[in-house]
């Protein structure tokens, strides 16, 4: 019997260490983790440098409210803003935290420049970005917003791909267009670059801003620090959080300039944002994932998982109908029974988590051995012939 509210549906496993790629079970068994938290483990479990830096910083001190300076925190912003387009950076502590600052920053921009109405943000219909009250109005899903109305306004939606819509949508009243650059929840539905670069093309001509949610996409997970990098389009706002963390609770949101100087004193706030155990954390995993060679091999992984599951998709033409993604963040589609085929890659002991769209979603941490994914090939090879 539990005690906890019943609004997750839960796997009936508990686990008691991990180390690595790895989970240990309760009862001893050794699971594959190639869930990795929703993307969040993103230097495995209990790694080494990450528990260095957090122990080292909990002997130091936990908690300073933000009237005052945290050196850790400006020292991980400062690494964020040299890495990416950003100019300045808010931390929070969560994804869904990060994109209703995003959303804030957005119409505080308009309302500081004297055009306060414009303040609807235009989102992918079906999309996902958290679950707070505004974050699940934004994603226009039915299923997310049931019985949670009055419905929170200012968001407009367009289908995922259909660019006339996208145009159609856009009103004198449009602040924003935010989108997952790699849909994660969606089922994994990457933008192309050149898709990128026409959105950013559009936003500059309507003079309406670009907010790319990396929250699940981000931090290395698509073999780029940054899902957008590679199309070299510059967005305004960015929302992070997931990977960031390596585990520990964290979330933030990237600026420009032109921007961020609208959030003056008292604009926004956060008792836990930005909290000396979350960057201390924050710092490592920047330190490990924003190294060229690390996301170069991030890079050659995926090469190798992809190529492989292609290959698989070949051999089993009636159950895999499509592999997708970018770097670490893959998808597996598939025409069967989405949760009887996680459950079997579970028996065989591969941990894995759906998304949309009948899709398997696969999450290994960065830093996972070519021979763990190996070992993972093997599985879904295995569960496929047994289909
Ligand atoms: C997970 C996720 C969020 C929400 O993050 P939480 O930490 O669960 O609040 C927002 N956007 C995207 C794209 C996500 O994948």
């Amino acid at each position: 019997m539990s005690f906890l509210a019943n609004n997750y549906n839960r796997k009936k496993i508990s686990f008691k260490k991990g180390i690595g790629s790895y989970l240990i079970a309760k009862n001893g068994k050794k699971y594959l983790d190639f869930c990795s938290g929703i993307a969040v483990n993103s230097l495995g479990h209990a790694n080494p440098r990450l528990v260095k830096a957090l122990n080292k910083q909990a002997k130091k001190v936990w908690h300073v409210s933000n009237a005052f300076i945290i050196p850790e925190g400006e020292e991980l912003a400062k690494k964020l803003v040299k890495k990416t387009f950003a100019d300045s950076v808010i931390f929070q502590n969560s994804g869904t935290e990060a994109t209703e600052v995003a959303i804030k920053v957005a119409r505080r921009y308009f309302y500081s420049i004297g055009k306060p109405k414009k303040n609807r943000i235009l989102c992918v219909k079906n999309s996902f970005h958290g679950r707070t009250i505004a974050a699940i109005f934004a994603s226009g899903s039915k299923k997310m917003t049931e019985g949670f109305g009055p419905k929170v306004s200012g968001f407009d939606h367009f289908t995922f791909g259909d660019h006339e819509s996208l145009k159609k949508k856009i009103t004198k009243n449009t602040a924003a267009i935010m989108v997952e650059t790699i849909m994660g929840e969606g089922g994994i539905k990457v933008i192309p670059d050149w898709c990128l670069k026409d959105l950013r093309k559009l936003c500059n001509k309507k003079k309406i801003l670009l907010i790319l949610d990396e929250v699940q996409c981000g931090i290395g997970r698509s073999g780029d620090f940054f899902a957008f990098e590679n199309s070299k389009v510059k967005p305004d706002i960015v929302p992070i959080a997931k990977g960031i963390g390596g585990g520990f609770p964290m979330g933030a949101v990237l600026m420009n300039k032109k921007v961020s100087k609208v959030m003056v004193p008292g604009t926004h706030g956060s008792t836990f944002g930005g909290n000396p155990l979350a960057m201390s954390v924050g710092n490592e995993v920047m330190n490990i994932v924003s190294n060229k060679k690390f996301l170069n091999n991030v890079k050659n992984l995926s090469k190798y998982f992809l190529k492989n599951l292609n290959n698989l998709k070949e051999k089993y033409p009636n159950i895999i109908k499509q592999i997708r993604g970018k770097g670490l963040l893959i998808g597996i589609q598939i025409y069967k029974d989405q949760n009887l085929f996680i459950k079997k890659l579970m028996e065989n002991k591969l941990l894995t988590i759906k998304a949309a769209e009948n899709v398997i979603r696969i999450l290994p941490p960065l830093n996972v051995k070519k021979k763990e994914i190996e070992i993972a090939l093997k599985i879904i090879d295995k569960v496929c012939s047994t289909f």
